[in-house]
């Protein structure tokens, strides 16, 4: 197993003795290091993989992670190995201790829409700027373990003092519906572990060695997680890469790195130095760019890879121009060199900026899979359904109960449920709870009153069949009883409602696996649904499809071609971050992108785009401009026209076509 990697990742994965660092650049085997680790722990250390965990930044990653694993033990032992992130890890952890913390093991987890809504209710509007900046106050008042009142005391001018009111509203409000957000998952742990000697002790038995991928883009409280769990022993090895910190914009913080070594004096550091994933160019075009930001740690990379094929630029003369070049530079390419879809990635800085790139490759039918894009979960139709799921999971769950009770309509009015609203509010129970009060009754009147209990009715029956019987016979019945389908079609046009029909019958049919899969009743895949991070993409690994990425969600993955597209100024780097000084972290950005890439790195612009449905100029990013000069081909010195380029392209996309008996 340890043939396989190089001396200092062998030292890497031998290093018991305390808190282990590796520190390195792009494709230098930082993960390879983690996943032989955690083999070599079970196999050589003869550790348990039960006592072992391995955390991740997404969930696809982790079962990658697992799924390697596995393979290197050869089945021998990988059960009950924990591969996760830090907030399924989190959630893991509070389902068993929800009681020390008032909470029943049952609560709800809201995603970030969710949050939103109920940022909507206190705020009374519905400006999503506003409600966005609530978010993100709160959201680092929460990674900084800052409790509403303990905000409310470090205001420092009225604004604050506001928002810190509108904190504790939320958290008083998440309380009252037994539900977390995200930042509690994390946060909430870290609380326990603090008050609670005997749940870190537990925790920390069982979490005996945790390994840590990504690290540079961990916050302040998943830090202290990792702190607290590996205790005085510091057993831990982090990885990461501090050229590559992109999310410090949800609170994530490169100096944990420097706090590491603050708080563990024994830390021990490793450096990888040699990059086994891209060629010579590829390489120095992502370490000449990066050589622009301040250091923080010295780090050096070279490859054997070989020079490799120069970079190619290329200009078009607006957007629609620009997906047309690179999907056809992509088609030709893989014509000339007998390639796979799935050796290609187009990656952008925005969502936004995949739609053009969707429609051309439909043009072309070109497969290809899309990450990062809206959550399939945040449709309106799953959500309408994931509604009734969290009411059987937990019936205090107020903002579910109002979109099931109401999705469809079933007689019940807007006036009973300002009734039962009040009604509970005044006596600080859920509305679910309430329903069943004979004083409500008396106030409603049995004929408002019987459609309300017979719908409370309903969902009780179900979550008593829910708790044991399969999903699949669950989800069945769910869909006929409320018959969601004959509802869709009353509301919408055929098409669209077919649309939204088909996406909840695979929202079932996933379910359904799931279920199925991990022996799991559909109350227990609840918790988790919320947690499917719009990161994942819904799709498997070995599809034959073209990638579309953000960079953010590329973090970590590696392709054989790039294109990344939109590598102007505003875009890449973009215009706020330019605005707010961020430059370094778009240049990080950048320098993610590039270092995706092992053979193959094209790099496209365009000269206007429509944004809001004007047309804007725009220039190359000046993160062109600092790359190597000499690797680039192409449009990158201004010496190619966007016309003649797309001319060319097309001459050879024609006689290609025509060799093809297209
Ligand atoms: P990133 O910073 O992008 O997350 P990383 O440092 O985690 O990159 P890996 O993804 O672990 O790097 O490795 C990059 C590529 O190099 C992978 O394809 C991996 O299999 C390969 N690799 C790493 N180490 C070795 C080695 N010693 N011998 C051969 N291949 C290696
Ligand atoms: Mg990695």
């Amino acid at each position: 197993m340890l043939s396989k990697l190089n001396p200092p990742q062998r030292e890497a994965v031998k290093y018991l003795d305390g808190p282990l660092l590796v520190l390195a650049g792009a494709g230098s085997g930082k993960t390879r290091v983690i996943t032989h680790k955690i083999a070599y722990l079970i196999e050589t250390c003869g550790i348990s993989a039960s006592n072992i965990a391995a955390i991740t930044f997404t969930n696809k990653a982790a079962r990658e992670m697992q799924e390697r694993v596995g393979k290197l033990l050869q089945g021998k032992a990988a059960r009950g190995l924990t591969v996760t992130t830090f907030h399924s890890l989190g959630l893991h952890i509070l389902r068993q201790e929800a009681k020390h913390l008032g909470y029943k093991p049952r609560f709800s987890v809201l995603d970030a829409s969710d949050s939103a809504g109920i940022l909507n209710d206190i705020l009374k509007t519905t400006d999503k700027k506003e409600i966005r900046r609530a978010q993100s106050v709160i959201s680092n008042w929460k990674n900084a373990m800052l409790s509403p009142a303990a905000a409310a005391e470090a205001a420092q001018d009225e604004t604050e003092r506001q928002l810190a009111k509108i904190y504790q509203a939320y958290q008083d409000t998440l309380r009252a519906y037994q539900a977390m957000d995200f930042d509690d998952l994390i946060r909430l742990p870290v609380e326990l572990f603090e008050n609670v000697p005997e749940a870190l002790e537990k925790w920390s038995n069982k979490l005996r060695y945790l390994l840590i991928d990504e690290y540079q883009d961990t916050n302040t409280c998943q830090y202290k997680l990792v702190k607290l769990l590996s205790g005085s022993r510091g057993a831990f090895t982090a990885v990461g890469d501090d050229d590559q910190a992109i999310y410090a914009w949800r609170g994530a913080n490169v100096e944990n790195l420097h706090l590491l070594q603050n708080d563990f004096p024994n830390l021990q550091v490793i450096k990888l130095e040699q990059n086994y994933r891209s060629t010579v160019r590829i390489l120095r075009a992502a370490n000449t760019l990066i050589a622009n930001n301040p250091k923080l740690f010295e780090k050096k990379l070279w490859s054997d890879l070989g020079l490799g094929d120069p970079i190619q630029v290329m200009a078009a003369k607006d957007d629609e121009q620009e997906a047309e070049n690179v999907v056809m530079r992509l088609q030709t390419h893989k014509f000339q060199n007998r390639t796979r879809f799935a050796d290609y990635a187009i990656l952008y800085r925005g969502n936004h900026q995949a739609r053009i790139f969707e429609q051309q490759l439909r043009n072309e039918k070109i497969p290809y899979l899309l990450s990062g894009g809206q959550s399939f979960f945040d449709r309106t139709e799953i959500k309408d359904i994931i509604a009734y799921l969290r009411l059987l999971a937990n019936s205090d769950d107020d903002p579910a109960f109002i979109r099931a009770v109401t999705t469809p309509r079933r007689g019940i009015g807007t006036g009973t449920l300002e009734k039962l609203g009040n009604y509970a509010a005044e006596r600080h129970i859920s509305l679910f709870a309430a329903a069943f009060e004979a004083g409500l009754e008396h106030q409603l009147g049995a004929k408002q009153h019987h459609p309300l209990l017979e719908f409370c009715n309903f969902i009780n029956n179900l979550t008593d069949r829910a708790e044991r019987e399969p999903c699949a016979e669950v989800m069945a019945d769910l869909l006929n009883a409320i018959g969601y389908e004959a509802w869709l079609f009353d509301q919408e046009e055929d098409r669209p409602a077919q649309t939204k029909w088909n996406n909840v019958l695979e929202f079932v049919a996933w379910i359904n696996k799931k279920g199925e899969e991990d022996g799991k009743t559909v109350i227990e895949l609840t918790q988790t649904i919320a947690l499917i991070n719009i990161l994942d993409s819904r799709e498997d690994q070995d599809v034959d499809a073209v990638r579309l990425s953000t960079l953010h969600a590329a973090k970590g993955l590696e392709y054989p071609h790039v294109f990344l597209v939109g590598v102007e100024e505003g875009i890449l780097p973009h215009r706020e971050s330019v605005d707010n000084g961020q430059i370094e972290e778009e240049r990080r950005l950048m320098y993610v992108g590039i270092t995706r890439a092992q053979k193959g790195l094209t790099l496209s612009h365009c000269h206007k785009r429509k944004r809001a449905g004007e047309w804007q100029k725009c220039d190359p990013s000046r993160f062109i401009g600092e790359l190597h000069q000499e690797d680039l081909r192409g449009a990158g010195r201004g010496e190619t026209d966007p016309e003649a380029q797309k001319a060319e392209g097309s001459a050879r996309l024609a006689q290609i076509r025509a060799m093809l008996g297209k």
